[in-house]
């Protein structure tokens, strides 16, 4: 992944030179060598152990960074970030593309759920996640943002019955406010009904919900739904809390999806204050996913019976609609597995 799909730069700064908006300037600043990414939290070198020469590097925003607990190496939203050196290990069932989706891009489009067509519209994310099942995704030769969007559109139209269309990636808020109001616009020219965005952005980097991406969203006709990605409440800080407010009257809906993460949030109470706090920010809880077995993740995975268990105890402390629906993706199926 890259930042290649991120716009150019919109505005001058007080010298002359070219600024870019908040949220690249932040990107830009990520965090990507694992010692500084030590040094700032205060562990001591080699402390972690490293997955050295990954071909999937870290990245975290710095922001992201002040989140965690300083002088713990079990922090949870470090674990989420950190090349552990346990990624090297083999493991049985896990490989470059466990929901089989690589080769099914026609045109930076899959249509793999009725109803719906996937748009994958940038290889670009805020945040490298140690888990992510695209971590090994051939976004260069499955991107639908060539040639202005023109045959990702084509192939759209050709699908029967997509009344949605998915915006994935990558995180499609990589793209600049003008690309991404371009691409909402030609969909909008389609029959479908209703845009939805995965994205992590708000999260990593809150300073993505500016007024350009808010004109954009209001301006569609299409009925919108963000869907962010949030494992532990501890991501959403008073920033993210501030975006998710701000966002959130501009959309149809704004909602939640999971991972369950070993060491993260696989016990009730971390996945209970999470359901709190995302609801306390105008977010619900939508989905909790099974880990997808990417190669590399193993040392994150929680049994689907452990899994039940959680989603059964969180039933039983909150009201209904804080308890995310928790699924597994197999591939081939034209939808997700509700499991509980
Ligand atoms: S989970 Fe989302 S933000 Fe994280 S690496 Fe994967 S696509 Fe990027």
């Amino acid at each position: 992944m890259s930042i290649n799909d991120a716009a150019l730069p919109t505005a001058h700064g007080a010298a002359g030179t070219l600024a870019l908006p908040s949220w690249q300037a932040e990107l830009r600043a990520a965090v990507r060598d694992p010692a500084e990414l030590e040094r700032l939290l205060e562990l001591p070198a080699g402390a972690l152990g490293l997955a050295a020469g990954t071909p999937f590097p870290l990245l975290v925003p710095r922001g992201f960074v002040a989140r965690m607990r300083k002088g713990d190496p079990n922090d949870p939203l470090l674990r989420q970030v950190w090349p552990a050196a346990a990624e090297l290990q083999p493991a049985e069932g896990f490989s470059a593309d466990p929901v089989r989706e690589q080769g099914l891009a026609a045109h930076g489009l899959i249509q793999k759920y009725a109803g719906r067509a996937l748009l994958i519209a940038s290889g670009a994310c805020p945040v490298h996640c140690r888990y992510c099942f695209r971590r090994e995704f051939p976004y260069e030769a499955q991107l639908a943002a060539r040639a202005d969007w023109a045959p990702a559109i084509a192939a759209l139209r050709g699908v029967a019955d997509a009344k949605e269309a998915i915006l994935s990636g990558g995180d499609p808020l990589s793209l600049s406010n003008r690309r991404l109001g371009d691409l909402l616009a030609r969909l909008a020219d389609t029959a479908v009904t209703t845009v939805r965005i995965h994205t992590r952005f708000p999260i990593a980097i809150p300073e993505r919900v500016d007024d350009g991406l808010l004109r954009v969203l209001r301006g569609t006709r299409l009925a919108t739904v963000v869907v962010v990605h949030t494992n532990h409440a501890r991501e959403l800080d008073s920033n993210v809390a501030r975006a998710m407010t701000t966002l959130q009257p501009a959309l149809t809906a704004l909602l939640n999806q999971s991972v369950l993460l070993k060491g993260v949030n696989d016990d009730a109470e971390t996945l209970a204050a999470l359901s709190e706090r995302l609801f306390a920010c105008g977010v619900l809880p939508y989905y909790l996913h099974l880990l997808d077995r990417v190669a590399g993740a193993a040392h994150f995975e929680v049994d689907e019976a452990r899994g039940k268990e959680l989603v059964a105890a969180l039933r039983a402390r909150l009201p209904g609609y804080l308890v995310p629906r928790l699924v597994r993706e197999i591939a081939g199926e034209l939808s997700k597995t509700v499991l509980a």
